[in-house]
Order: structure tokens, then sequence, then C-alpha cells
């Protein structure tokens, strides 16, 4: 179990994206009762869980919760004691969870995203890393009472890990509601837009704008009229979260 730091009224844990893939590796070979959940956390997600009780109470249920912003970092560098060793961006741990299920030959299922999207994004995913097993995917657009069967297909496929891409809040309520229904499965990976990256449909950001904490902005200026409004409102709010919830200072919103 690794620690965690209380950032934006969060607890976030301080992982790094090496010890992430290798708590991935050692967790297989574990017999857990059920797959660990593990979700992360940007800005827009700390707004949201001050504003939306329902997601708030599904990201705490996750089993780890690790940096997909930068600010989340730099909040964690100014406002407490013991930073977060680095941003664990999940486009980027991706290629480090499946460079490290290589030789493991891991199984990987992706759900998420339309038809379309999603198949690409496996062909792609699967033509880079043949080592790991692929065992199937999914489109993201069912409802709740289809989710018995998704699960049951989750399942029938043996995936080691299943890549959750059905954005926020969705994607973590889908995990929460269903994690009984998953014996055999051993990590749900939150994955918000994972396979739009790797079907090719949005560019990453430049490494320097990473860096800065900025791709934000440059997925904004990709597409303005889904993600201004996004990411306007919610930054501002994440800063004062930051501000105000975070470290030794923080109203927590955890109990
Ligand atoms: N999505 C889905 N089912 C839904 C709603 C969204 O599969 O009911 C997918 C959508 O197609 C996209 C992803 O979820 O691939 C969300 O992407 P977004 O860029 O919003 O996520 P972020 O990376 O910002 O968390």
């Amino acid at each position: 179990m690794s620690e965690s730091v209380l950032i934006g009224g969060l607890n976030v844990d301080k992982v790094s994206r090496d010890s992430l893939a290798d708590e991935l590796i050692a967790d297989v070979d574990r017999d857990l009762e059920r797959p660990r959940l593990v979700f992360s956390v940007n800005g827009q997600g700390i707004s949201m869980a001050a504003t939306d009780p329902e997601f708030l109470d599904n990201i705490r249920k996750g089993d780890l919760r690790h940096a997909d912003g930068m600010s989340v970092v730099f909040a964690s560098r100014l406002l407490t004691r013991t930073p977060l060793p680095e941003r664990v961006a999940t486009t980027d741990f991706f290629h480090d969870a499946a460079r490290a299920g290589e030789p493991k030959g891991l199984k990987f299922f992706f759900l998420g995203a339309s038809e379309d999207v999603v198949r690409r994004a496996y062909y792609a995913a699967k033509d880079q890393y043949p080592e790991i097993e692929w065992v199937g995917f999914r489109d993201g657009y069912f409802s709740e009472d289809e989710e018995a069967d998704v699960c049951r297909e989750l399942v029938e496929s043996g995936a080691d890990v299943v890549w959750v891409g059905l954005g926020r809040p969705k994607q973590e309520a889908f995990c929460v509601r269903n994690a009984h229904r998953l014996q055999g499965i051993t990590w749900m990976k939150t994955c918000g837009g994972l396979f739009d990256f790797l079907a090719g449909n949005n560019p990453r950001a430049p490494q320097w704008m990473q860096s800065l904490g900025l791709e934000w902005l440059f997925r904004t200026m990709q597409e303005p009229r889904r993600l201004l409004r996004r990411y306007i409102v919610t930054n501002a709010h994440a800063v004062w979260l930051f501000l105000t919830r975070s470290g030794r200072v923080a109203r927590r919103l955890e109990p």
C-alpha cells in the first residue's frame, strides 16, 4: 500500500510511473477477492469531487488514486510537506503497464469510446505490444441495464486489466457499482480519453506543455467547443480547492 497526501480535498497516492507498474505486476500474482479500482485525479476531478457528492463517494471508493494532472503535483509541492514524486498521466502509464506486462503476457481488455475508436485503438496497441494478450474490446455506450452482460463479457475474456475509458463520472461509477461482478480481474483502470489518443484522433501535447502543466490548454485548443468551459471553470475552482483543502491546513472532503 502506498502513502497518500491530501490535495484539494482528495487523498492522492504517492506513486511514480514505475512503482505503479510494479504494483500492477505484483497484484497479478495475488489472489484478489475483487479487482482493485485504480483511479486518477486531475484538477477537473478535484473540482467535480467538490460539487458532485456521488462522484466524491465513488472516487473515495477507489483503491488507489494517482495524480494525472501536473497541477496536482505542483499543488503537492507548494502546499504540502510530502510532495508527490511525479505526474502519472494515464496516457503514459498505459505504455508503462504494457511494457511491464509483456514479459508476463498480461491480458488487456479495452472498454469505452465509440465502436470505431475503440477498435482502432485496440489494433494499434496490439501492433505496438504484441506480447500482451489482447482479449477483447467493447464500446462504451451501454445502459445500466446492460452492465451485467458487459461484466460477464469482461470476466469471460480472462482479462487481467480492463482499461475503462467512459469519461468522468461514468467510468468511476461503473467500476464501483460493478466491482462485485468482476472477480478474476486484477485491475479496473480508468483511462478517460486514452482510446482517442491511441486511435490517433487526438494528438498529445508537446512535452514542454506537459511539463508546465498546460496539457489541458493544448487539449482545449484542439476541441474548444467541448472543453473550453470545462477547463476554465474547473481550473479556477481547482486552484481554490488546492489552496484551501491541501496538506495540513486542509478541510478534508473525505471522512
Ligand atoms: N465515453 C463513453 N461512454 C459514454 C461517454 C463517454 O465511452 O457514455 C467515452 C468517449 O467516447 C471518450 C471518453 O469516454 O472516448 C471520454 O473522454 P474525455 O476526453 O472526456 O476524458 P478525459 O480524458 O478528459 O477524462
